[in-house]
């Protein structure tokens, strides 16, 4: 694979499964070092065993600023700078409106909102000689799925930071874009609260709604955050992405 991404400092949040492990994955083929993170350190241990010794692992929770304080300073003293961030790291979970919960639409507004503002805003001192940002969004944020309220909320807010983040940037030589994947097989949606028919259901209606008919892989999605990673995007910012396989229709 290029080298495209030799010598580069990269940070992916929620890397120890899905979408961040092979972005993880496909980075350090292309020559990054890659800090990864994750709330559970065996999960993590397990991800820098299969990544190599390009991978650093740093136990974390995206929702805690002191937990980003901590990475960031690791890398501060170990690197001294950060040219690549995914923030990936996010949860999904379904609940009708009606039910819904403080707990529920609390998880899920400081984890994929706020985890992702202190993600970036924290990397930025660590950034003075220019990099790439790229944001985990979703489809979702443009559907109408029923039960999915708040989770596409939070995704709409993410596409929104892509757009005011790089006007933001202009002039630091910083590009924000984010990536939207359609449904992406991955670890994440057992933990949504679907039931295995349910889950099964809405696997054949998404895979329906693509033009290639099938779910994306993640693999495929790490391809496409490479794109961004990489120099070769160096025209591409404040834009979103659709990627999952078959650019699902919006
Ligand atoms: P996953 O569950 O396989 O991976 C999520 C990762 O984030 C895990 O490593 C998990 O430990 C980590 N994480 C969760 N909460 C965290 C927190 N508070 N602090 C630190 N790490 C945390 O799921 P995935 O499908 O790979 O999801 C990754 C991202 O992709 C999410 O933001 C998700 O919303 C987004 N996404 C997924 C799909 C899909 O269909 N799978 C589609 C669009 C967007």
């Amino acid at each position: 694979m290029t080298q495209d991404l030799a010598g580069k400092v990269a940070v992916v949040t929620g890397g120890s499964s899905g979408i961040g492990l092979a972005t993880a994955n496909v980075f350090i083929a292309r020559g990054a070092r890659v800090y990864i993170t994750g709330r559970r350190q065996s999960e993590l241990d397990e991800a820098v065993a299969q990544l190599g010794s390009q991978a650093v692992g740093v136990q974390g929770d995206v929702s805690k600023p002191a937990d980003l304080d901590r990475l960031y300073e690791l890398i501060r003293k170990e690197d001294g700078r950060v040219d690549i961030v995914f923030a990936n790291a996010g949860i999904g979970d379904v609940a009708a409106l009606g039910v819904l919960t403080e707990e529920h639409v609390d998880a899920l507004l400081d984890i994929n909102i706020k985890g992702v503002i202190w993600t970036v805003q924290k990397a930025l001192p660590l950034m003075d000689g220019g990099g790439s940002i790229i944001l985990n969004a979703s489809i979702v944020a443009s559907k109408g799925w029923a039960n999915w309220s708040v989770y596409s909320a939070t995704k709409a807010a993410v596409r929104s930071f892509a757009r005011t983040w790089s006007a933001d940037l202009k002039g630091r030589n910083i590009r924000v874009n984010a990536v939207s994947p359609g449904v992406i097989l991955t670890p994440g949606h057992q933990k949504a609260g679907l039931k295995t028919a349910e889950l099964e259901e809405f696997y054949t209606y998404a895979a329906g709604i693509t033009p290639l008919g099938r779910n994306g892989e993640d693999s495929e999605v790490a391809k496409v955050v490479s794109f961004l990673a990489s120099d070769e995007s160096s025209f591409v910012t404040g834009s979103e992405l659709f990627a999952d396989g078959g650019f699902a229709q919006v």
